[in-house]
């Protein structure tokens, strides 16, 4: 057993001392299984989140609607769940509700793909209901029982199947894919954020190619929002990646990659759609006009300056996975040549300004600290108060 098992090994003793059931469950499971390195270690439980609570010294409710309790152990805190089984799904995004069950089976029926439900015993013994272990031997992801049912229950499983084709270089069963492509039309009801999460995932795991191979296939574009329609721009991405040792290093790259193939005009009009963070967006949007400059000419100073470093690393990685004959050596050299990375780095400031010229506060100093940046960053003024003093009075006088 690795030890993030054996560290959580004492927390299942305590319950099953306390006369209850416990295992180890999910994804968890599924990883030491494939010896991948895991993340959350969960447990499932067949004590209610009340006697969880009773049972351990340290607990935090995190989703006790939903039987999750968190426990404080020494070094680490774990997820503790008990079993249950959801209820009918009213608007195909969440459950209306959960029941809380004794029994293990019942709870693994719940999960979405075999190879997500095993449950693992304290003593290695591995619980394993719908051959998953025969799916694993053969990399497929299968739908635990009725696959048209469980894309029915919850479209997200779609992505879902779609993501872990990606991370785990998986195919998808042929009736767990039939069934995806009939219930895609249910993606449109789930909310984005959650579709934005598997698809992300899907573009920055292992095997991406895939996962997007996969997502072209079985047709799911077109019930994402600004996917509609856009198989070959989805190719393209595949065609235009020669390398066949290129992953996207972070989300920011894959999504900026995404709409530089979608022919996309405007990224923040795009990814509003996909409600992410002005952070985000941000980002994107200076990947994609890094990219796309360097298309037309060589990146300058000022570009640099106003897109900033990681942008243009993150372009270069692109353009280079494309081996496209655009030369990015000179990236470092112009990292070298620019003189202020912000405006709060000019030697100059409005209070500066107007104690100098003894003048008030106005529309003036904006457009002046406009001006003066613009200079420095194009080598043309030098980055000290002096010379930028000099500069604005003469500016001050022609007016
Ligand atoms: P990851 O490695 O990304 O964490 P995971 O399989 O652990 O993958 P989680 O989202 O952490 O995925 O969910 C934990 C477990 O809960 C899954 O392994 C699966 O058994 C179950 N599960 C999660 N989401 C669903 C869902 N939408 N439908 C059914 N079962 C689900
Ligand atoms: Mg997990």
């Amino acid at each position: 057993m690795p030890v993030e098992f054996q560290q959580a090994l004492p927390l299942i003793n305590t319950l099953k001392e306390a006369g209850y059931e416990a295992y180890f469950v999910g994804g968890s499971v599924r990883d030491v299984l494939l010896k991948r390195r895991i993340h959350d270690v969960d447990i499932a439980t067949s004590a209610y989140p009340e006697e969880v609570k009773a049972i351990f010294e340290k607990t935090i409710d995190i989703g006790i609607e939903h039987g999750t309790v968190l426990v404080l152990a020494e070094d680490s805190q774990y997820e503790i769940t008990t079993f249950r089984t959801e209820d009918v799904y009213v608007d195909y995004r969440r459950p209306s509700g959960v029941t809380f069950v004794r029994r293990l089976e019942e709870d693994l029926l719940r999960r979405d793909f075999t190879i997500n439900a095993f449950a693992l015993a304290e003593d290695g013994q591995i619980i394993d209901k719908f051959d998953g272990l025969t799916d694993l031997e053969n990399k497929l992801i299968r739908a635990v029982g009725v696959a048209d049912e469980r894309f029915n229950e919850d479209a997200l499983r779609i992505m879902r199947a779609l993501r872990f084709s990606a991370s785990l270089d998986f195919d998808i069963e042929e009736k767990t894919f039939e069934a995806m492509k009939v219930h895609a039309p249910l993606l449109e009801k789930i909310s984005i954020e959650r579709s934005f999460i598997e698809l992300d995932k899907l573009l920055t795991s292992d095997y991406w190619r895939k996962g997007l191979r996969n997502f072209i296939d079985s047709k799911v574009y077109n019930h994402l929002t600004g996917l509609v329609g856009k198989e070959a721009q989805l190719e393209n991405i595949l065609k235009n990646i020669k390398s066949d040792y290129f992953w996207f290093t972070t989300s920011e790259q894959a999504w900026a990659y995404l709409l530089i193939n979608l022919e996309v005009e405007n990224c923040k009009d795009f990814l509003k759609k996909w409600n992410v963070s002005n952070e985000f967006t941000k980002k994107v949007t200076n990947i994609y006009e890094a990219y796309k400059i360097a298309l037309e000419r060589v990146w300058e100073v000022k570009d640099l300056y106003k897109y900033g470093f990681d942008a243009f690393m993150y372009a270069e990685g692109l353009l280079e996975a494309e081996e496209r004959d655009i030369d990015t050596s000179l990236l470092p050299q112009l990292t070298m040549k620019l003189p202020i990375k912000s405006k709060s780095e000019l030697n100059i400031n409005g209070q500066v300004l107007m104690n100098h010229f003894n003048r008030q506060g106005g529309i003036w100093i904006g457009q002046l600290i406009s001006e003066v940046e613009e200079l420095v960053v194009n080598g043309q003024l030098e980055n000290n108060q002096e010379a930028i003093l000099e500069y604005v009075e003469k500016e001050l006088k022609e007016e």
